[in-house]
């Protein structure tokens, strides 16, 4: 379309940009923004809730929708709260920190619930929700950070968040969502950056060298890990050695790694790590099960809501202690939730698409004396119709779990389980929408809906987690 098309199209919306508008907010999206209509136009107002009266600027205008900047609140709604994070409108991390922490857990089972309404066609969907479960205290839970490193204008060292929908960073120095040790540990590594003449990373020329730093904290054991993700194939021994004395001195430090990364890409980790302080690992427990996590395995980051969320998924794994079940636990990362299904199973079996991260659950089997669970690393949508396949489907599964990423489960791996007729599905899900998509097709394939509990793991962001019991309508 020609610029002058593209004009006259614009000029048909009812609003245009630098329009003022006072603006009800009556709703929230599901990317936090407030909604809010006037005349029948609908505004999207970052920064806003439910029941404020906001005056805002047209910064988008589409035919039916556009997009308003906060300008000034006239009323504020009673459900809006003052954000401990002073930087929390800039940052991308929080996009509802000020809404009041109740409204926050409303907001996201309802947004579960439409989902499913929506997207899996289930009809009234609430019946099988039960409470979402909050957290006491929702400050300070991340156990993992990965701060992205640039060059500030003067030449200073930067290291923050990304602002929202940006690479511009926002300085991290006091988050509220993160682990208090990361302050100490951020000042370190500028300094070392400083005093050695370390460049950071700069994405536009691909030149420098610092990209990231990422953190892991043990929940229970407070072990630090650190891993300084490079623009470099290696790094000289002088520089490692003064990262090392630099970051030897921040508390409880078990493993100083660093992450090669060359590639032209938004994907923080490249696929070598080399090991510069430490035995490579975190060690932390969930419960009583202890884990070790190397850098480029997968581990949920809040762990006070990972023990709850694992809590569930075992009360609707089984209904009583007879270790008689045979278990399926798909996108298995480090074994965490098959080792805690393995104390009540008889047998479990993980798949998993990342190495490292099935040698960690292979160790982590060992280290906590569990012998009834075996490891297999590869995608799980060709793992596991592979071994159903080779096995004239003879494999069983009394139970099985999935906890896909975002993307939600392939259609060839449901088709497998449905053949392979587990009288229970456990679904994990991070991604309210592909959780729909998959239950759907769930629901058209033999299971039916038991029970549905939401989990606030990502609090004051949009995030939310889910877990769904179903069951086959033929046992
Ligand atoms: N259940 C684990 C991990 C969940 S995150 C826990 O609670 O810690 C999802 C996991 O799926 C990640 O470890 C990721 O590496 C893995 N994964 C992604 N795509 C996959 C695929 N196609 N097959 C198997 N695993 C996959």
């Amino acid at each position: 379309m020609s610029k002058s098309q593209q004009k006259n199209k614009e000029s048909n919306t009812p609003y245009k940009k630098d329009d003022e508008l006072l603006v009800n907010i009556e709703d929230i999206s599901v990317n936090g923004e407030g909604i809010g209509h006037v005349d029948g136009y609908t505004i999207f107002v970052k920064d806003t809730v439910p029941g404020d009266l906001v005056k805002v600027k047209i910064i988008k205008a589409k035919k039916t929708y556009g997009y308003g900047r906060l300008m000034e609140i006239e009323k504020e709604s009673e459900d809006r709260v003052k954000p401990l994070c002073a930087v929390a409108r800039q940052c991308g991390g929080c996009q509802i920190q000020h809404l009041s922490y109740e409204k926050q857990l409303l907001f996201k089972q309802n947004h579960v619930k439409n989902c499913l309404e929506r997207i899996g066609g289930i009809e009234d969907a609430e019946k099988y929700m039960e409470p979402i479960i909050g957290m006491e205290n929702p400050y300070f839970y991340r156990n993992k950070a990965q701060f992205p490193v640039a060059e500030g204008k003067d030449g200073s060292v930067n290291v923050g968040f990304y602002a929202g929908r940006s690479h511009s960073i926002i300085p991290a120095d006091n988050c509220y969502i993160q682990a208090k040790e990361n302050g100490e540990i951020i000042k370190l590594v500028k300094e070392w950056m400083n005093e050695n003449r370390v460049k950071a990373y700069d994405e536009k020329y691909q030149s420098g060298i610092v990209r990231h730093i990422m953190t892991r904290v043990g929940f229970v054991t407070k072990e630090v890990m650190v891993c300084i993700v490079i623009n470099s194939t290696n790094l000289n021994d002088k520089l490692s050695k003064a990262l090392v004395d630099k970051l030897s001195k921040v508390n409880n430090i078990a493993s100083i790694m660093l992450n090669f990364n060359t590639d032209n890409t938004n994907v923080i980790l490249g696929q070598k790590v080399q090991v510069l302080y430490g035995n490579g690992y975190l060690s932390d427990y969930i419960g009583d099960i202890q884990y070790h996590i190397s850098p480029l395995s997968f581990y949920q980051v809040n762990p006070v809501q990972t023990k709850k969320l694992y809590d569930t998924v075992l009360e609707y794994a089984f209904d009583d202690d007879n270790k008689d079940k045979v278990v399926w636990d798909l996108y298995c990362g480090i074994g965490t939730i098959s080792l805690f299904l393995a104390k009540k199973a008889k047998m479990v079996y993980g798949v998993e698409i990342v190495p490292e991260a099935i040698d960690d659950a292979r160790n982590n089997a060992k280290l906590n004396d569990i012998y009834n669970v075996q490891f297999f690393c590869g995608a799980a949508e060709e793992v596991v119709p592979s071994k159903y396949e080779m096995s004239g489907g003879a494999i069983s599964a009394d139970i099985v779990v999935v906890d896909p990423p975002r993307k939600g489960c392939d259609e060839k791996l449901l088709s497998t389980i449905a053949l392979m007729k587990p009288e229970r599905i456990v679904y994990v899900s991070c991604d309210p929408s592909s959780l729909a998509r998959d239950l759907k097709w769930l629901l058209a394939n033999g299971y039916e809906i038991k029970k549905v509990r939401t989990c606030d793991q990502f609090c004051h962001t949009i995030h939310v987690e889910s877990v769904v019991k179903l069951e086959s309508v033929n046992n």
